[in-house]
């Protein structure tokens, strides 16, 4: 998230729940299906570098959710990605995912203009390097209107929202829940019990997270406390994959073909 966004309004509120059950890709999770992967949004560099140490140590790869308006820029996440940064991450093998260019809320945006941001994300990828497949969105914010969802999902294998829980039975690949890596001490203790409630009854679990750094943003975590959820995914013995890996294991060619 780039900015502070307080959607508590009742006509907010009403929206978002059509959003939420509307347009769906729904797919059901395999019995006994239990996954947790680990996703950065907008890329800050440390993202790509504590980051991404912190997920390899334990032998993990995560989702970056890059958004290209902010290429060689700084904001209150510190230093934002660069070139080299990109093609490092990609190079180990981490997956390379799409936001909005210029980190437009898609709630808010006429649908041409979601359309154009979206198109100009992944040019703009193609140009700083990055020659692999981009199947996985996440909207800036979490935000989108059934529009803009149903569009996204035509370009997408998985749109993912920033609506904190478990993924679990019927799930809406257009609208991936996600749990953030953010909110200190309290953030922590949120991400070891829903990991307890996966080892327990299974679905597929999704963090996000921004900057990973000693001074960090609202939305970033410190070193110590990303380490300490990757660690306890490790303790609970809970496969780990990227957000496209998973959507390949679930969605089934034909279901893609459909859309
Ligand atoms: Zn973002």
């Amino acid at each position: 998230m780039s900015e502070a966004y307080s959607p508590n309004s009742l006509a907010a509120k009403i929206k978002r729940r059509f959003v939420r059950y509307g347009a769906r890709r729904p797919v059901t999770l395999p019995p006994n299906f239990s996954r947790v992967s680990f996703s950065f949004d907008d890329f800050p560099r440390s993202a790509g570098e504590a980051g991404a140490r912190i997920v390899e140590s334990f032998g993990y790869r995560a989702t970056y959710y890059v958004a290209t308006g902010f290429q060689d820029d700084e904001n209150h996440l510190g230093p934002l990605w660069t070139k080299d940064d990109l093609a490092r991450v990609a190079e180990a093998g981490h997956e390379i995912g799409c936001h909005t260019h210029g980190h437009i809320d898609c709630n808010n945006s006429s649908l041409a203009d979601v359309e154009a941001e979206a198109q100009r994300n992944e040019e703009a990828l193609r140009a700083a390097g990055y020659d692999g497949p981009l199947r996985s969105f996440a909207f800036p914010y979490g935000e989108t209107s059934l529009g803009a969802k149903s569009s996204l999902a035509k370009r997408y294998s998985t749109l993912r929202s920033v609506w904190p829980g478990v993924n679990r039975g019927s799930i809406d690949c257009a609208y991936l829940r996600a749990t953030g890596l953010d909110g200190g001490a309290d953030g922590v203790a949120r991400a070891r019990a829903q990991i307890a409630d996966v080892k327990q009854n299974g679905g597929w679990l999704i963090f996000y997270g921004h900057d990973v750094r000693a001074q960090h943003s609202e939305w970033g975590a410190s070193e110590r406390e990303l380490e300490e959820v990757v660690e306890a995914v490790a303790e609970a013995g809970l496969k780990v994959s990227t957000v496209g890996d998973v959507a390949k294991s679930i969605i089934s060619e034909e279901a893609l073909r459909a859309r």
